[in-house]
């Protein structure tokens, strides 16, 4: 049976409410990431519920779920002491006062004592908020206008880095001088004078740039380890390269950890490779699941919000359901022998995908860090986004996807997203999940 005919059979009540959705919901979703033309074929399943690492769609299928709402649900869906504690603090306080409350101290003081690096935190609703407002604020802090980022990295929808993620390489033009590319329509073309683009990994290009330009960058922007193309991890010495000469030049660095925060350590890349940051970036998984993310920083660099010259703003700023999924969160992921016992399930499952796709004969490898990982189905190691346009097998991915989907296995379907790992799944999910890969490899072989 093909996918089309098994899928279909699997999802007539998912068809129905998709044909419903888009009469009132723009393209039937409520984001764009999660319509067809974005990997979601023949169309996005439609959930009734998640528990822990299972989902349920509305056909009644189950799932092991290693898509986690994009990353957010680090602990799993409808966790008992987060739901509660949010539960409570809404029957409790209420949930927006547009003034401060203790709740939210207690939130700030539990990040900053989990992340090494920062001595300040400011929560706000997503990652593209917390991003704009780093951007900014870097600007403000050092006068200067000039923003580093890096092809393949994504860093939220705002105007100022909407930019040469999955740029055409054609588009963009040599890879030792790329140009910005804005990734969509009504991003101002004049922006592009504020930003440059580089090639990550390439310690050569940044030390050019930088000794060149860098009385001119106000930051440089990055995902200390890139997840928004499959995953790439840094190559040693190259994020304490991004630290010493932003220092260096005066630059501030920005680490975008929205999908590293609280994964695969509870002090983030920071911990986990050893490298600080001036300004860093939180959302997907810092509140559980709930809508929360966060800027937080050095006292240095948090000082024009300290002092009120820097207007950062927002009417649902650290609001009760925020502030108590933060505190609940951190209080979780305290646990001694969490992350280690996570990391080491993660790795099995990511160990044996990769060891069950070679025996088949496929070119395969594994990269990540235990609780977030991508199967790279290409012949050659992926280092950066131009390796990932030329050389990665799109097609198998989906293939993959598609015979996975079916045998009860939920992940993104695209190539240059990654698989989750939560802080519940367990030996069972991953046994259950090599048993499906080893059947679904076999036909995408
Ligand atoms: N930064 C990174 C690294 C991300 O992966 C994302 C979202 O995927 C964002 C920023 C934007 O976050 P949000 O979707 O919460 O606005």
């Amino acid at each position: 049976m093909t996918f089309t005919t098994a899928f279909a059979e699997r999802t007539v009540a998912t068809k129905a409410l998709f044909e419903r959705a888009k009469v009132t919901i723009p393209g039937g979703a409520g984001s764009t990431a999660r319509l067809p033309r974005n990997g979601w074929k023949p169309y996005p399943l439609f959930m009734a519920e998640g528990q822990g690492s299972r989902l349920r769609d509305v056909d009644g299928n189950e799932y092991i779920d290693y898509l986690l709402g994009l990353g957010p649900m680090i602990l799993g869906h409808r966790h008992p002491q987060v739901t509660q504690a949010v539960t409570d603090a809404v029957a409790e306080l209420g949930t927006c006062f547009g003034l401060p409350y203790e709740l939210e101290i207690e939130a700030a003081e539990k990040v900053v004592a989990a992340v090494p690096g920062i001595d300040q935190v400011r929560f706000t609703n997503s990652g593209s908020e917390a991003v704009g407002t780093a951007v900014r604020l870097a600007r403000a802090t050092t006068g200067r206008r000039l923003i580093v980022r890096f092809e393949g990295h994504y860093h939220g929808w705002q105007d100022t880095v909407y930019w040469s993620n999955h740029v055409d390489p054609e588009l963009a033009g040599p890879i030792d001088h790329p140009r910005p590319v804005a990734m969509g329509g009504g991003v101002p073309a004049e922006l592009q004078d504020t930003l440059v683009v580089l090639n990550w990994n390439d310690p050569e290009s940044f030390i050019a740039l930088m000794e060149t330009r860098g009385h001119e960058v106000a930051a440089v922007l990055t995902e200390p380890a890139v997840f928004n193309t499959g995953c790439i991890l840094p190559e040693p010495g190259y994020l304490e390269l991004l630290r010493e000469q932003t220092r260096k030049h005066g630059a501030l660095l920005i680490f975008d950890e929205v999908i590293t925060g609280f994964r695969f350590a509870r002090g983030g890349a920071q911990e986990w490779f050893g490298v600080t940051a001036d300004l860093v970036t939180y959302a997907k998984g810092i509140g559980g699941g709930f809508p929360v993310a966060a800027i937080g920083g050095t006292n240095e660099a948090m000082r024009l919000i300290a002092d009120g010259t820097y207007s950062h703003s927002g009417t649902y700023n650290a609001n009760v359901v925020q502030c108590a999924a933060v505190s609940a969160t951190m209080d979780v992921l305290a646990e001694p022998g969490l992350y280690e016992r996570q990391r080491a399930l993660g790795n099995r499952l990511a160990r044996g995908l990769e060891g069950i796709a070679t025996a088949k004969g496929i070119d395969a490898y594994v990269e990540g860090i235990g609780t977030v990982f991508q199967l790279w189905f290409a012949d050659r190691p992926i280092r950066n986004w131009r390796d990932a346009a030329a050389h990665a097998r799109e097609d198998i991915f989906t293939r993959w996807y598609e015979e996975m989907i079916v045998r009860g296995v939920l992940f993104h379907p695209l190539q240059f997203e990654n698989l989750f790992v939560s802080l519940v799944h367990t030996d069972e999910d991953i046994d259950a999940t090599l048993n499906a890969a080893e059947d679904a490899l076999s036909v995408v072989a």
